[in-house]
């Protein structure tokens, strides 16, 4: 038999992951060999006879698992990019495997102890951060706990698991009990020809006629904004809201016991409330800072909504005939109206985003800001023989990273994109390991006759996924637990939602948007209405957003004395704040809330509007020095390269000279 290829050093261009020799049945063995070495060293760390210091101890510990990572990162990135059944039932079993190391590395006791015996760090920002850090991870999940209060600490993780889980099931239930089955033509007016086929092979699966509507999100929402018929939205819209709430066995208890267990669990560990605990190793730190940021947005926003909604009901008066905009009116009128005020014909700017111009253009607007070189690399393994990557390197063709990009969707590859590292970076004896960092999409494919032609979405979307990209490739950071991308949640955005501001501006866009057939430049009448679109009623939605923050804020921040109120009495005392629309009796957002609920959002839905809020004070900086200044360049990509070893706080009042300040969110606004 072959030796397994992840067992060994990769003998490939750059050590890249070795696609070309890796057949599935290599990933287990391979997982479980390098969870046993982990297990070696931080056994040997732990029960070492030396006197404990940061670097054989905390330093040590963050080393040990270098090798684990890269085949478990590797495993999981080709398991959403490239998947087959094999693959899914394998990641059945590596998951649980890792999440048990994961558990048995920070529950155990004797490590803790011998943790506890380091007395100080190196007076660097990132071994402070890691100390910091290592010693939080394992307090969080219980060590300084005793055996009774340690007990019920798991006792409660297990229910919350099961409640998570509960609450999933419940409203995947009510999402699917549902369907609207539609049997005559003038039923569908306004939906679009695509969206109706798909309506009706979705009744032919089920061996009827007509055209199935279902509260999936993709059929949901593209009924809400196209349908003419006012009767059918309302009947979709009431069934939607009351998801998670359908039957006797809903998620309203289901809520009470999650967010009593969740303050239960903060309480036990020392905090206040289950955001103090959460948002203690964010860039917000406290719930207070969540509170007022959401507070303050909306005493900001809320005026200009409300004119926003005035202008909205004048257009549905006129050309609807509707007196009181309803929920189920919203999408629909929103549509219309963006439609004719800004005239954007999505696909009118495809000829100008021929995908090989925009990455060309990617790379010169990159070389600019920080002199980076893109050299395509025919040699390096792939995946896919779609899969296109390159030799990142500076001005002085110093190695700097590989990137992989992966753009066109494919049977085997889930929805969106998303960027992820083959290899972060990480300084170890000496040498700078360098990050290998790929991209993925699912962008319009290339015909037989044209390259792919991007829409402005699309290309919006492609710089965010770049703006991680450069997050990763220009680390440079020591410990491989807080390089490139593993920074706090409300931080992490910061870099992609900036990048996409140059997609806006004409001086980049002329680098690369050029007509297909005439090579002219996107119109100044089709970029004024991009910009315009940016912001179109753009208040209504940061008012909406607020009122998740807030919802799930109210859930979250409850404090030992505080009563947990019903689903219904915590919503209205919210929404009356901030509704701009009629309330609609028995509908409610928390009952299929899945983000805070399921996911993993729980205090932390604010982290939308939170880094936006950065992106447009950061973006201001290069607005008024010039988007392709090399200075202020230069003093964000100190930003980048530090990661996650210093305050993000910090480093972001460093690059901005200010605190973060919501108002800024508003200038945008205004600036229509
Ligand atoms: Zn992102």
């Amino acid at each position: 038999m072959a030796a397994n290829p992840l067992i060994q050093k990769f003998n490939t261009p750059f050590e890249t992951f070795p696609f070309d020799q890796v057949s599935n049945s290599d990933f287990l063995p391979a997982i479980k060999h390098w969870i046993d070495v982990a297990k070696d060293r931080i056994a040997s760390i732990r029960d070492s006879s030396e006197i404990a210091d940061f670097e054989n101890t905390i330093a040590a510990l963050d080393f040990a698992q270098k090798e684990l990572n890269l085949v478990s990162a590797a495993f999981f990135n080709l398991n959403s990019a490239e998947t087959n059944d094999e693959m899914q039932s394998l990641a059945q079993e590596i998951a649980p495997l890792l999440s048990e190391f994961a558990n048995d590395v920070v529950l155990d006791e004797k490590l803790y102890q011998r943790i506890q015996q380091v007395t100080s760090a190196p007076n660097t920002p990132d071994a402070q951060m890691l100390f910091k850090k290592t010693i939080l991870a394992f307090e969080r999940n219980g060590a300084k706990l005793g055996e009774k209060e340690k007990n019920r600490l798991r006792e409660i993780d297990q229910k919350l698991g099961k409640l998570s889980l509960e609450f999933g099931e419940t409203v995947l239930r009510d999402t699917n009990s549902f369907e609207m089955l539609l049997e005559h033509e003038d039923d569908l007016e306004g939906l679009p020809d695509d969206f109706r086929e798909q309506a009706k092979s979705a009744a032919e699966k089920l061996s009827k006629a007509g055209w199935l509507i279902s509260l999936r999100p993709d059929s949901y929402l593209e009924f809400m904004k196209y349908s003419t018929r006012r009767d059918l939205r309302k009947k979709l819209y009431l069934a939607f809201a009351a998801r998670g709430m359908k039957a006797e066995k809903n998620n309203l208890k289901v809520i009470e016991d999650l967010v009593g267990l969740r303050r239960e669990r903060a309480n036990l560990l020392g905090y206040s409330s289950h955001a103090a605990f959460i948002l203690e190793e964010r860039m917000a730190k406290n719930p207070q800072t969540v509170l007022s940021f959401l507070e303050n947005l909306k005493d900001h926003a809320l005026p200009i909504a409300k004119n926003e909604m005035k202008m909205l009901e004048e257009f549905a008066q006129v050309t609807e005939e509707i007196d009181k905009i309803q929920k189920w009116d919203v999408n629909y009128l929103l549509e219309k109206i963006r439609k004719e005020k800004l005239n954007i014909d999505d696909e009118a700017l495809r000829p100008y985003l021929p995908l090989p111009e925009v990455t060309k253009g990617i790379f010169e607007i990159t070389r600019r800001l920080f002199g980076l070189k893109f050299k395509k690399q025919t040699n390096i393994p792939v995946y896919h023989p779609e899969v296109e990557t390159y030799e990142v390197t500076d001005e002085q063709d110093n190695h700097i990273a590989v990137l992989y990009m992966d753009f066109f969707p494919r049977d085997g590859k889930r929805g969106g994109a998303w960027k992820t590292a083959y290899r972060g970076q990480y300084h170890y004896e000496d040498k700078n390991v360098r990050p290998h960092i790929s991209i993925v999409c699912n962008f319009n494919r290339p015909t037989k006759n044209k390259p792919a032609l991007l829409n402005f979405q699309e290309l919006t979307t492609y710089f965010h996924e770049f703006g991680h990209a450069l997050h990763g490739m220009l680390a440079d950071g020591t410990y491989p637990s807080l390089t490139g991308t593993n920074v706090s949640w409300d931080f992490v955005e910061l870099p992609s939602q900036l990048f996409e501001n140059w997609c806006y501006e004409q001086e980049a866009l002329n680098i690369f948007a050029k007509h297909l057939e005439t090579g002219e430049n996107i119109p100044n009448d089709m970029l004024e209405s991009i910009r315009k679109q940016r912001v179109f009623f753009e208040a209504y939605a940061t008012i909406r957003q607020l009122g998740f923050g807030m919802i799930d804020m109210a859930w979250h921040n409850l404090t030992k004395d505080d009563e947990i109120s019903s689903v219904f009495q915590l919503e209205k005392s919210i929404m009356k704040k901030i509704d701009l629309l009629p309330n609609i009796e028995n509908t409610a957002i928390s009952p299929a809330f899945s983000h805070i609920f399921q996911g993993g959002y729980s205090a932390g839905y604010y982290s939308y509007k939170w880094s936006e809020m950065l992106e447009v004070q950061c973006f201001d900086i290069f607005q008024k020095n010039g988007i392709f200044d090399a200075q202020t360049a230069g003093n964000y990509r100190k930003l980048l390269a530090a990661g996650g070893s210093t305050d993000a706080d910090m480093l972001f009042q460093e690059f901005t000279g200010e605190k973060p300040n919501p108002a800024v969110l508003i200038n945008r606004l205004e600036q229509k």
